[in-house]
C-alpha cells in the first residue's frame, strides 16, 4: 500500500467523478490525506472522510493563497473552487479539527509567489501571512496536531518566524511539496521535520536538483504525495493527478536510493503513520 499524504480530492475538480477516482484508490490500496485550503475545503475533505470512512484521512487549515490581504488581485482558482477568508477564524477552524478523521493542520505557511510590487504594500503583505501563520500554529500547539507547511519562495522567512517563536515551533510537521536545495533541505530536517516529494521533481527547476536533494534525504524522513489534481507527472499521461500516480514517485525514489519500490513503499507509508498518528 501506499499513502498519498497529500491530495485535494475535496477540490471541484473532483466534482464529476470524485467516486470513481476514489474507487481507483481502494483498489490500488492507496490511502489519502485530503487536504484543505481554507473554511469550505477543510469541511469537504473532512466530509469526504466521513462518506469514505477508512482510508480517507483529513487535513484542516487556511492556505496562505486564501488569504484576502486587499493588497493583491485575487486570482480564484477553478480547479479549487474554493474562497478567500480575510481573517482566520480560530473558532471555526478548532471545531472543524476535532472531527474524528483530522490529522493535521493544514496546509498553512507562507506564499510568496504573487506578491505587490511595491516595497511598503510588500512588506505589509508577507506580514499579514506571517500573523496568519502564527495564529494557526496557536491551534497547532492547542490541539497537538502535527502540520503541513506550504512554502513557496518564503524559505527564509519561514525558517525565521519558526526559530523567533519556539514556543509555537511544531513538533511534528512536513515540508510539502519539497522544491529547494541542500540548504533548505537541512533546515527541515534539523527541526526534525519530514520532507514531501510529489511529481514535481520530474520537473525542470532552474537551480533545483531533485536527485541530489533526494539522495541527502534519510528515507525515514520522507512522505509521498500527489497534490493532486496539480503536478501530474508525466509517466500518468494525464493533465489531471489523481492519488493512483503516487506510485510513480515512489518509484523515482526508489530508483535514486537504489532500493526496491516495495522499500520505499513500506517504509514511506510508515513515516506518515508515525507523523500522522494513524
Ligand atoms: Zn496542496
Amino acid at each position: 500500500m501506499l499513502i498519498d499524504t497529500h491530495a485535494h480530492l475535496n477540490f471541484a475538480s473532483f466534482d464529476k467523478d470524485r467516486k470513481k477516482v476514489i474507487d481507483k484508490c481502494f483498489k490500488d490500496s492507496i490511502w489519502v490525506i485530503n487536504v484543505g485550503t481554507n473554511l469550505k475545503t477543510s469541511q469537504e475533505a473532512i466530509d469526504l472522510a466521513k462518506t469514505f470512512n477508512k482510508n480517507m484521512f483529513s487535513a484542516v487549515g487556511l492556505h496562505p493563497m486564501n488569504l484576502d490581504t486587499g493588497l493583491i488581485k485575487l486570482r480564484p482558482d477553478k480547479l479549487e473552487g474554493g474562497s478567500y477568508e480575510k481573517e482566520f477564524n480560530y473558532e471555526a477552524y478548532k471545531k472543524l479539527a476535532s472531527s474524528k478523521s483530522v490529522v493535521a493542520i493544514g496546509e498553512i505557511g507562507l506564499d510568496y509567489y504573487w506578491k505587490p510590487k511595491t516595497v511598503g504594500r510588500k512588506k505589509l503583505f508577507k506580514l499579514k501571512q506571517k500573523e496568519l501563520l502564527l495564529k494557526q500554529l496557536k491551534l497547532v500547539k492547542e490541539l497537538v496536531l502535527p502540520v503541513i507547511f506550504h512554502c513557496r519562495m518564503a524559505h527564509q522567512d519561514l525558517m525565521e518566524i519558526l526559530t523567533e517563536n519556539q514556543d509555537l515551533r511544531p513538533q511534528k510537521a512536513v515540508a510539502h511539496s519539497f522544491v529547494g536545495g541542500l540548504k533548505e533541505l537541512k533546515d527541515f530536517l534539523n527541526f526534525g521535520y519530514y520532507i514531501g516529494f510529489n511529481g514535481i521533481i520530474f520537473k525542470e527547476i532552474e537551480g533545483i536538483n531533485f536527485e541530489e536533494v533526494i539522495k541527502n534525504t534519510p528515507i525515514d524522513r520522507i512522505l509521498i504525495e500527489t497534490d493532486c489534481p496539480y503536478l501530474s507527472p508525466p509517466q500518468a499521461k494525464s493533465k489531471r493527478n489523481e492519488p493512483i500516480f503516487v506510485k510513480y514517485t515512489a518509484e523515482h525514489i526508489a530508483k535514486i536510493k537504489k532500493v526496491s519500490f516495495k522499500e520505499v513503499s513500506k517504509i514511506t507509508t510508515e513515516n506518515a503513520k508515525r507523523l500522522f498518528n494513524i
